[in-house]
């Protein structure tokens, strides 16, 4: 019989309990009494929807109070010196500072220490907290919470399957502190304490682990490969069958590898790398389980069921009882009940599986290779038919005038009319900067008073005149403070907009909004990605009336605001009908329309945001070039309709560029504002290494601290930078968006970095 089995079920619930519960605990409005008894209840309501939907062997461990990995650390003991309770275990208490840091107020050992740094779950949004190993690093069992969800998993009657990240790849996702040392010296301490949680499982009366181990879908060093063989050799002799996991991509260079370990099964993402199969059933060894993951762990749609069991009938014809059903990952990265949506229409909300419906869908495929003929097996074959059928031949979904616009593309459309040495030209003499031009990247406070009004307006409370006046006294505002400040180019503030891509999708055709579609992001904080279900297109100008509005109040350059087509790609569900490469086309087009209008309306300046723009790339390096070919084309469809006078911005807000400074260069926008105050400046050694051809305006200070920069250190960043860049192409500006901020600290910060401007304007005159 093939079994059915999930690699994980979101923890935050379906009303985001377990975020309320949090959040309350923290402000100290919950009890932790309370909050463990939230907690119980979620994983208790968990278990039961995963066994009702008919899966046969439940994950446990895939709970966590705030992130799975920093769980881990706690259970073996990586908690760093800053945090180490004087005596006795961690506690929660313990974990959380681990997490969100500690305040100096506080009595304890910790007071004052800073998080844990956090950091993407390879290509997902879900960000965990990175491990901290020192060279010395003892490792040894100190948490005993996993032992106790077995426990209580089993008490419900459950059958479990306890979820564990692999050694390697804990391993691989920490980093050294303090004395540079490889962390992979810690393998041989780190795995006795492997052997003592097996030991552990075993006395509770588990038959099955999972060891997750999704670094074998990434490029690995030789080295790192070679510790595979090492660590699972000794594992080998522990108790428990292990099912070791892998996921977001193929196993590929190191299929071979993962094959043969000495485990008794392996999991593979047929999803996001379906050529795995059927080669790999010639590469596994006749004693192993194969777990295949079929069912889309991140993404909404449902499972095209007679596609997948042909598939799986003819794995099973090789595997016969060796053959398990899976989601492709652990629907961590799903929303969690769809039947919780009440404003869908029915046409709509039938292409769409969350969680829950991932699960059943699990379970009927394994329930059609167990029992063809059951009845219930050929509804549901006969839905996905129907489903299929109907988005094949939607109207909602395929509109012929927005391909017909995309075939028509030529590859003019992606140039702009001159070279940049050309266009600079036309507009410095436009424009009338002076030198070290200042600016800011777009958004200022988004204060009380405006998510007041847009709740009023959302609500009915406010007429939209009224809350268009409410927006227009906000710009007022902004225009006003940036004009006394002395800011070269002005933006109009973006209070109208609640988030940089729901704003966009929301006023764009093929869009759609869930209202429980959250998903985890990192400890309580959870995303509501917009589904793009249809083609899509721009029925009316979305920016232009508001930025209009604000160049009207001033002489000074109004800068125009948008969203480029990667980042509203990478931050959406997408459709899984049509390639990344086509939706990001669509948007192009959508966005390049906004573009011209804003031109149109007599806007100089158009500022692109490509914030998701190096988060897109694969994690495997071979597939980079055909992610950054598309993503490069796609920006520059959506900004090269303008004249050589109107200059194009785009924004980009992390670190990490020498990866992707060709195609960054390649996007040909005027000018580029990037984050580089956190790093010193050091960012720019890709800029000077490369040669970047346009212009740039590395961030001069952090806008993700609430301290107030100096004008003589803005100064000091801008001087190093100069040593790099041709000051007749630097801007100065913040590294990001100001809106987490407030007002007054705002504009200290603002009048400082005017002054850093002027100096150096001095120095360089
Ligand atoms: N224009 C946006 C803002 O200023 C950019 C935000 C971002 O890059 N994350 O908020
Ligand atoms: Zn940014």
């Amino acid at each position: 019989m093939a079994l059915s089995h999930n690699l994980g079920f979101p923890r935050i619930g379906r009303d985001r309990e377990l975020k309320k519960a949090l959040e309350a605990h923290w402000r100290g409005e919950l009890s932790e009494a309370d909050l463990r008894s939230t907690g119980q209840q979620l994983r208790s309501a968990h278990w039961q929807l995963q066994k009702d939907a008919g899966i046969d062997l439940l994950p446990v461990g895939d709970f966590a109070w705030y992130d799975q990995v920093l769980t881990h650390s706690l259970m073996f003991g990586v908690i760093p010196e800053r945090f180490r309770p004087h005596a006795g275990k961690p506690t929660l208490q313990t974990l959380f500072g681990m997490a969100r840091g500690t305040v100096s107020k506080e009595s304890t050992c910790c007071a004052g220490a800073h998080a844990q740094e956090m950091t993407k779950w390879f290509d997902t949004n879900y960000h965990y907290l990175v491990p901290e190993f020192t060279k010395n690093q003892q490792f040894a069992l100190s948490w005993e919470q996993l032992f106790e969800e077995v426990n209580e998993a089993i008490a419900l009657g459950h059958s479990v399957k306890p979820v564990v990240i692999g050694p390697l790849t804990y391993l691989w996702l920490g980093k050294a502190k303090g004395e540079a040392f490889n962390r992979l010296d810690l393998l041989e301490s780190l795995l006795p304490v492997y052997g003592e949680v097996l030991q552990r499982l075993a006395s509770l009366g588990v038959e099955w682990v999972q060891l997750d181990e999704p670094i074998l879908s990434l490029d690995l060093p030789q080295e790192w490969k070679s510790a595979f063989e090492r660590a699972y050799n000794l594992l080998q002799r522990d108790p428990l069958k292990k099912l070791v996991a892998t996921y977001f991509a193929g196993l590929e260079d190191n299929l071979g590898l993962a094959a043969s370990l000495p485990v008794d099964g392996l999991h593979i993402d047929l999803v996001r790398a379906p050529e795995q199969f059927p080669s790999i059933l010639d590469r596994l060894p006749a004693y192993k389980v194969l777990s295949l993951g079929v069912v889309n762990g991140r993404n909404v749609w449902r499972t095209d069921l007679e596609k997948v069991l042909a598939i799986l009938q003819q794995a099973q014809q090789r595997l016969g009882d060796r053959l398990w059903v899976a989601p492709s990952c652990s629907l961590l990265h799903s929303p969690v009940d769809l039947s919780r949506e009440d404003r869908l229409d029915d046409e709509l909300k039938g292409w769409l599986a969350f969680a829950v419906q991932k699960c059943e869908e699990v379970a009927l495929l394994t329930l059609a290779l167990n029992d063809p003929q059951n009845s219930k097996v050929q509804l549901a074959l006969e839905k996905s038919r129907a489903i299929q059928a109907s988005r094949d031949a939607s109207t909602r979904i395929h509109k012929a005038d927005v391909q017909a616009r995309l075939a028509a593309v030529t590859a003019q459309d992606s140039q702009r009319r001159s070279a940049f040495a050309e266009r600079i030209k036309v507009q410095r003499e436009h424009l009338q900067l002076p030198l070290f031009p200042t600016t800011t990247i777009g958004s200022f406070p988004q204060t009380t008073a405006i998510r007041l009004a847009r709740q009023s307006f959302k609500a009915g409370k406010l007429t939209e005149a009224e809350y268009t006046e409410a927006m227009y006294s906000e710009i007022r505002h902004a225009v006003e403070v940036q004009e006394n400040l002395g800011l070269d180019v002005l933006v109009h503030g973006e209070a109208e907009r609640n988030d940089m891509v729901e704003y966009f999708a929301e006023q764009l055709d093929g869009y759609a909004f869930t209202r429980f579609g959250w998903v985890q992001s990192y400890g309580s904080r959870c995303v509501k990605p917009a589904v793009i279900y249809g083609d899509l297109s721009r029925p009316r100008a979305m920016t232009v009336d508001w930025i209009r509005y604000a160049q009207s109040l001033t002489s000074k350059v109004m800068k125009g605001m948008l969203t480029g087509p990667v980042t509203m790609l990478m931050w959406s569900f997408p459709r899984d009908d049509i390639s990344r490469e086509q939706q990001a086309r669509q948007l192009a087009l959508a966005i390049r329309d906004e573009v011209m209008d804003l031109e149109r309306a007599g806007i100089r300046i158009v500022q692109i945001d490509e914030a998701a723009f190096r988060e897109g790339l694969p994690l495997r390096k071979a597939q980079w070039g055909e992610y950054l070919n598309w993503a490069t084309e796609a920006f520059r469809l959506c900004a090269s309709g303008v004249a050589d006078e109107t200059q194009i911005h785009t924004h980009m807000c992390y670190s990490e560029f020498n990866d992707v400074i060709e195609s960054i260069a390649a996007m040909d926008a005027d000018v580029i504002t990037i984050e580089t105050s956190r790093s010193d400046m050091e960012l720019l050694d890709a800029f000077e290494a490369f040669d970047y051809p346009n212009e740039i305006g590395p961030g001069v200070y952090d806008i993700h601290s609430p301290r107030v920069p100096d004008a003589k250190d803005m100064a000091k960043l801008l001087r190093k930078a100069a040593r790099r860049i041709p000051v007749q192409r630097l801007w100065v500006n913040p590294d990001c968006g100001l809106k987490t901020r407030g007002w007054p600290e705002t504009e200290a910060a603002l009048i400082n970095m005017v002054v850093a401007a002027q100096t150096l304007r001095r120095e360089f005159a």
